[in-house]
């Protein structure tokens, strides 16, 4: 059998329990084998924005996840000369890690936003995608109008709707699709979490705690 590999992409300035019980959910439900979280060496949407270097930015998702054999941290964006696009990391992985299934983990929010990505049809077409419900994002929030309504006819047919807590069969696996997840719902954005540490408070109840222990360490987000 192919081996099942979720890719979770992002800033993760810093990463926190959102995206931590995102992951853990998702690797459950999937059966997935390993989940590569891939720090973004400067995500389109957010140049110009002040983001934490890299480097931290990879320390924190290495210190949250040493205790976790099936999750690693990927140098793959942040070592990149050429800043590549999701698809081209896809496309890279998917060279790499022969007879694998790879997963693209997102977020209702980036999923809004999917239709604005390079060749976002592509993406769409040939990997699987896992979206993650967000408080405030809900499939039918906006007066009946899906979470998917901006995609094609045709990438609409591929959606999966795991709404529910339930988790995907077998079937589904022979192709591409969309599936759309409830499994956890954790109201806690990376903009609130540096604005707690702005404030020169704990974030410990908002980030893994090697996490909140290295933000502390490192007086990240801090007032200079
Ligand atoms: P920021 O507040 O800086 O915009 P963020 O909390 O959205 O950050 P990112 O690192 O930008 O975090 O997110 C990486 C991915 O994780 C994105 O696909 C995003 O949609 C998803 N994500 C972030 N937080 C959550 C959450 N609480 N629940 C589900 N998905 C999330």
């Amino acid at each position: 059998m192919r081996q099942r590999i979720a890719i979770y992409g992002g800033t993760f300035d810093p990463i926190h329990n959102g995206h931590w019980q995102v992951a853990k959910a998702i690797m459950n439900a999937f059966a997935i084998d390993r989940l590569l979280f891939i720090p973004a060496f400067v995500p389109p949407h957010k140049r110009g924005q002040q983001i934490s270097s890299p480097f931290h930015r990879l320390a924190m998702l290495a210190v949250a996840t040493i205790n976790e054999p099936q999750q690693f941290v990927s140098p793959i964006e942040v070592e990149a000369p050429d800043r590549p696009y999701t698809v081209q990391t896809l496309d890279r992985l998917k060279a790499e890690l022969e007879n694998s299934q790879l997963f693209f983990v997102m977020g209702a929010d980036s999923f809004r936003d999917v239709t604005t990505w390079r060749d976002h049809q592509r993406l769409l077409n040939e990997y699987d995608v896992i979206v993650a419900m967000r408080p405030g994002y809900q499939p039918g929030d906006q007066e009946g109008i899906g979470i998917a309504d901006h995609l094609s006819p045709e990438l609409q047919a591929k959606l999966v709707d795991l709404s529910g807590g339930q988790v995907p069969s077998n079937d589904n696996f022979a192709s591409p699709h969309i599936y759309l997840t409830d499994y956890v719902e954790v109201d806690v954005s990376a903009t609130d979490v540096r604005e707690i540490a702005r404030q020169g408070q704990s974030v410990a109840n908002w980030v893994p705690p090697p996490v909140a222990a290295y933000i502390e360490k490192y007086r990240l987000y801090q007032k200079s």
